[in-house]
């Protein structure tokens, strides 16, 4: 698995974000949830698209 996932929020801002996250990503520009912990990896929201892994 890999260590970053590169995502585009529903607003239109993409940033990468660490693939074994242990807390909840947030969207810089508007604070909504990009992605949770879900076990040993992330898991991306609804709505957040997943570009490319990094
Ligand atoms: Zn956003």
């Amino acid at each position: 698995m890999s260590k970053f996932l590169r995502v585009k929020c529903a607003c239109g801002n993409e940033q990468n974000i660490y693939g074994h996250a242990s807390r909840s990503v947030s969207c810089l520009v508007c604070g909504t949830a990009l992605a949770h912990p879900a076990g040993s990896r992330v898991e991306v929201t609804e709505g957040t698209k997943v570009l490319r892994v990094l």
